[in-house]
């Protein structure tokens, strides 16, 4: 009865009791298709298929079989011990594993292609559905050698072998996550370890990334566990974190301190500078709320946060706490109280005020620059932190290089924000800067309000900026600016267009087309984006001519793609997408003419039907086909088709293919469609509830992410402000607060565009 079964006392002896169940499984965490399924039981969904108690410190060994048709394919934990066929089926045994909480346990059946690799004398396996054989060639060694440098690299650095015996995992298509550390049978999404050869630097990375996190989970988490949910987000940022350090090596001429600004910075500061934001250690009633704890704070600002303390207790103290750690807990359970004491006797600094903070409070400082010049030198400088919950009044301590910028050199001068104002008595004397930021070497996290004379600077001369790093950090900070109301959004976009021709670092190139595309859609109405429109374009065409690789000609190609919006820019993509024109140097794959037919569609409404059925004819893998076909109503130029497609997500069985509902949501929210589509934001945030009852993890965020995504009008805005003010008191705290943090960006975009006045 709702999740208990009651056992009467009259059935109980005293002395050992065993209860044996026969039950019929649950489908919800069985994600079945024709011809496949898999299992995600994580957080708590294990309990959905078979009875069990179903929480993360409650660790079991598990012997599995499956019965399947024969012909098919099976891949569980456990490796396969025995395999019968009768009457076209057939039965699979798996040998028992080691302890294993319920979300680790997965079992996976159906037609899968195999490959098989030897690596350091261990056999890797790859399950997968993938029908283009040059797509498979291509990618698999890659593949195979990225678990394989994991795997090497976490057993030099824990001391401990690998603890799972066997090693398969497999590639799902449009899988709901990144992937899933199920020890010895980790699931992937394979679009992101199956890459196009138009594959950008960061998807490279990005696949490296992905395969060192799941790896890391062998160890940390899956090996040692949480004893309970809150403290999920220690296994994501020890494998987010301890994946930053396993991928560098593969990428020696990647600038990593950039990478890691680039990839963690911009994406917690999303989450952490709205009204939404929550602590990294979040408390957690209920394991049914499991799934809401997931999200950029524990993925994005943790590590960040986990990099800090590896400063604060010296690299050396940092892995022998570690090592310690995941052997006296081998195959149980801790919790983060448990690593700080381990830490704490390591190291002279208090650990658990800091802790306080960093991870049990959200939010981040808001830092000005105090600088004072006078006969052109410095007089003074100084960083003062303020809370921006004044009622809280909370200090941060933190580590901080800050740049001092000046006939193009970089000054990188180390300091420590420790109370309410930081000095810098060593800067006094020296000659007046043209800049100072205090996030420059890449460190320091917070809303940065810098003195007015460097952001003026910034504006007009970041390209002189001579190191790669600075120039990322302060492309971070200026984007703040812009929403903090310190810049316009069309400055933003004019100093990506004087930047462009001149960024040579591929990871600067990317984040600069991100916030010029961000920029364009987001914060500029409707008429600016047409002014600007022509030289966004021309300098996008100019980039990817230029492009002196095949992932950077990808990123510019992408960039074009996403903006476009004047007839010649348009009649020429159509061109590339029926293949009348080929791009030197680029390389389209079919899922890149699948995005740019329906991109197409969007843009040559009247054209439409015939641009969508020429693509649905020459789409050759199944499960692309059919997630074409999904989509496909939302982007139709009959508002009717578009109505009966959201109508129809009311029923979960159709929102049960989580990527292909928000691929559709962000076409039917698209910006040029936002005027039609605000009538939908009103019923996206009433399904918000049931969307996080009935979906995956990731689900409700990414749900509201697409649902606002595409709008900025103050009538959208006001939407959402409504929803939240008539919302009842009961409604639970942490949806409204993905709704303000989804909402954001749309709140500042009204709050600008309102102000420039109608946007239509
Ligand atoms: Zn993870």
């Amino acid at each position: 009865m709702n999740g208990h079964i009651v056992i009467p006392a009259s059935a109980i002896e005293t002395g050992e009791n065993r209860i044996e169940l026969t039950f019929r499984s649950g489908d919800t965490p069985l994600n079945r298709s024709d011809d496949f399924l898999y299992t995600i039981f994580v957080p708590a969904r294990a309990h959905e298929s078979f009875p069990c108690f179903d929480q993360p410190d409650l660790k079991a060994r598990w012997t599995l079989s499956l019965d399947v048709p024969d012909g098919w394919q099976t891949l569980a934990n456990g490796a396969e011990t025995s395999h019968a066929s009768s009457g076209g089926r057939t039965r699979v045994s798996f040998a028992e594993t080691k302890p294993l909480s319920t979300y680790q346990f997965a079992f996976a059946a159906g037609k899968f292609f195999i490959e098989t690799a030897e690596r350091n004398g261990r056999t890797f396996r790859m399950f997968h559905r993938e029908t283009d054989a040059a797509k498979v060639a291509r990618n698999k060694d890659a593949i195979f050698d990225l678990h394989a440098a994991a795997l090497a690299w976490l057993e030099r650095y824990t001391g401990i072998p690998y603890p799972f015996g066997k090693f398969d995992f497999l590639l799902v298509p449009s899988f709901q996550f990144g992937g899933m550390e199920h020890p010895g049978a980790i699931f992937y999404n394979a679009s992101s370890l199956f890459l196009d050869p138009s594959a950008t630097q960061n998807e490279l990375l990005g696949r490296a990334s992905v395969i060192s996190h799941e790896t890391t989970h062998m160890w940390f988490g899956d090996l040692v566990t949480m004893r309970w949910f809150n403290d999920v987000w220690m296994k994501e940022v020890f494998a987010n974190y301890m994946a930053a350090k396993i991928v560098n090596p593969s990428f020696p001429n990647i600038n990593h301190e950039l990478r890691f600004l680039l990839s963690y910075y911009p994406s917690a500061y999303e989450v952490d500078r709205t009204a939404g934001s929550n602590a990294i250690r979040q408390p957690l009633a209920n394991l049914a709320d499991a799934g809401t704890l997931y999200g950029a704070i524990i993925y994005q600002k943790a590590p960040i946060v986990m990099r800090q303390l590896e400063t604060l207790v010296g690299a050396d103290a940092f892995q022998d706490g570690l090592r310690e750690y995941l052997k006296r807990y081998a195959f149980s359970n801790a919790s983060w109280t448990d690593l700080i004491e381990m830490l704490d006797s390591r190291t002279p600094e208090d650990l658990a005020a800091w802790s306080h903070a960093w991870v049990d409070e959200p939010g981040r400082p808001s830092i000005a620059t105090e600088l004072q010049v006078a006969d052109g030198r410095i007089r003074h400088l100084a960083f003062s932190q303020r809370d921006p919950v004044a009622a809280r009044g909370l200090a941060w301590t933190e580590r901080m290089q800050i740049a001092i910028g000046r006939e193009g050199k970089v000054t990188l001068l180390p300091i420590e924000l420790y109370g309410a104002t930081a000095e810098v008595p060593s800067a006094s004397g020296m000659p007046a800067p043209d800049f100072i930021l205090p996030n420059g070497g890449g460190i320091a996290y917070g809303d940065f309000h810098l003195d007015q004379s460097s952001r003026q600077w910034l504006l007009s001369h970041l390209p002189e900026v001579p190191d790669e790093l600075t120039r990322g950090a302060a492309w971070v900070t200026l984007w703040d600016a812009m929403l903090d109301g310190d810049a316009a959004p069309a400055n933003i976009v004019s100093l990506a267009l004087d930047s462009l021709p001149r960024e040579r670092d591929e990871q600067n190139v990317q984040r600069i087309l991100g916030y010029a595309t961000e920029a364009y859609w987001k914060f500029l109405t409707p008429d600016a984006r047409q002014r600007v429109a022509p030289s966004l374009e021309r300098a996008f065409r100019t980039g990817l001519d230029a492009a002196p690789s095949a992932s950077l000609k990808g990123a510019w190609f992408n960039a074009l793609r996403d903006v476009a919006s004047t007839p010649e820019t348009v009649a020429w993509l159509r061109s590339v997408w029926s293949q009348q024109i080929q791009v030197p140097g680029l390389v389209l794959s079919e899922t890149d003419y699948i995005r740019l037919a329906e991109d197409l569609a969007l843009r040559q409404p009247s054209d439409a039907e015939r641009i969508l059925d020429d693509e649905a004819a020459r789409i050759k893998n199944p499960d692309r086909k059919a997630q074409f076909a999904f989509v496909r109503p939302a982007i139709s130029a009959d508002a009717s088709a578009r109505d009966a497609w959201f109508a129809s997500l009311a029923a979960p069985a159709n929102r049960r293919r989580e990527a292909w509902v928000l691929e559709g949501l962000r076409y039917l929210h698209h910006p040029l469609r936002a005027a039609s589509a605000e009538k939908y934001i009103a019923p996206g945030l009433e399904m918000l509830q049931e969307i996080q009852r009935t979906g995956d993890i990731f689900f409700p965020k990414r749900w509201m992410d697409v649902t606002l995504g595409g709008h900025q009008s103050p009538a959208a805005a006001a939407t959402v402000r409504r929803f939240l003010a008539h919302a009842p008191a009961a409604y639970p705290d942490r949806l409204r607060r993905i709704i303000l943090s989804s909402a954001d960006d749309l709140f500042r975009a009204a709050a600008i565009t309102g102000a420039a006045g109608p946007s239509r």
